[in-house]
């Protein structure tokens, strides 16, 4: 069996590092806020290029403590709408919830499956005070262009980058430093994946960066003194340990899946497929996964199941059509429920074989 993510053979490349980083973790008697921490946040902020980074709890916490954090500073209200792609994973939506955010649904780009531009701009009302921009897939959004509405009308962009790692523009600037902040998941699927839970703000906004630091203690800087109402949102020592380790490979293993990337984009031929288009810059898509559309998804689940070959799909049910938004199932969004009923991921990871690249793109041309 091909599987679509194999984790434990991920990591495994990682095995004796680990074991050394356990071993030192476990000798140092120091579990939370220390040492390790404090040394990711220093090497993943000079990797994105940002002045500062914080690590969380996990992606989710990411998100809502930049939104949370600007209303602490006064830049956000109460109901204020937050403008966010349709057919992002729930969590964004559900972050800008949990911090008393208006989300307001946008629909996407086919090509891109990026947030439409055109739809940005339709949905900007008096309201408006931010953008939430989703790298989907390991593709940028289009953050030139975004920054520029957001210049026009006076609001706030963010950054969901949890699944955009490395991810780096035309002008040579990765995710989380294309915007006011940037929000990660180390969730162990991503592309820097922790052995647990794991997430990390980066912004090079100094009052957002103090502010969220607070937030993220129980409101604390000073031990024992809460300034503000706070949460708690921490990045363990010893994922944050595992991440130094995994973050000096982040570039091979995003090159190797935009080689197999390259790869599918050229081989595979099939009409009855809908590619991932390509970019003119390479390195901004760094292939979170691989996503085909297929008028019949399941049935072609089922055939590559049937060939040995495991598949994912990014995702079968758009938030407003969850039952958790019941208030939004009446809602249409065409373009999200199109790609949503025919989108399939076939496995892109930089531990699979040449050998098994093929094997999925002779399968695929066969069906
Ligand atoms: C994974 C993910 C999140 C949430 O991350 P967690 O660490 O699971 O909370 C948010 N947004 C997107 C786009 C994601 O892929």
């Amino acid at each position: 069996m091909i599987k679509f993510n194999d984790l434990k053979k991920n990591n495994d490349r990682f095995q004796e590092e680990f074991k050394i980083a356990f071993g030192s973790f476990l000798n140092s008697g120091w579990y939370i806020l220390g040492k390790q921490v404090d040394k990711f946040e220093k090497e993943f902020a000079a990797y994105c290029g940002t002045k500062y980074c914080i690590g969380v709890g996990n992606g989710l916490d990411a998100i809502a403590l930049i939104l949370k954090g600007y209303k602490e500073l006064g830049k956000l209200n109460d109901g204020d709408e937050i403008i966010v792609p349709a057919n992002t994973y729930i969590a964004t939506i559900l972050a800008i919830i949990e911090a008393g955010l208006k989300p307001i649904l946008v629909e996407p780009n086919i090509e891109s499956y990026n947030i439409s531009i055109e739809e940005i701009k339709q949905n900007i009302t008096k309201k408006t005070k931010g953008i939430m921009a989703v790298h989907l897939y390991g593709r940028l959004a289009d953050m030139e262009i975004i920054n520029k509405i957001a210049k026009e009308n006076n609001l706030l962009v963010f950054e969901d980058a949890a699944q955009a790692h490395g991810a780096t523009s035309q002008n040579n600037l990765k995710a989380g430093n294309l915007s006011d902040a940037g929000a990660f998941s180390f969730y162990p699927t991503k592309n820097l994946g922790a052995l647990g839970d794991g997430g990390a703000i980066t912004t090079s906004d100094k009052d957002l960066y103090n502010c969220i630091r607070s937030i993220a203690n129980y409101g604390s800087i000073i031990k024992d003194q809460n300034d503000i109402k706070g949460t708690n949102s921490r990045l363990d020592e010893i994922q944050a340990a595992f991440l130094s380790i995994k973050l000096k490979k982040l570039d091979d293993d995003n090159l190797m899946r935009i080689s197999f990337a390259k790869k599918y984009l050229k081989l595979i031929d099939n009409s009855k497929f809908t590619l991932p288009c390509l970019n003119e810059n390479p390195i901004d898509n760094i292939f979170h996964i691989f996503p085909i559309r297929c008028k019949t998804r399941d049935d072609l689940a089922m055939y590559l199941k049937e060939h040995r070959i495991q598949t994912g799909i990014h995702y079968p049910t758009p938030p407003h059509k969850q039952k958790a938004f019941t208030e939004w199932n009446h809602l249409s969004y065409p373009t999200t429920e199109k790609i949503h009923s025919e989108i399939i991921s076939i496995p892109l990871n930089p531990t699979l074989k040449t050998s098994e690249i093929e094997t999925i793109i002779n399968v695929l041309n066969k069906y």
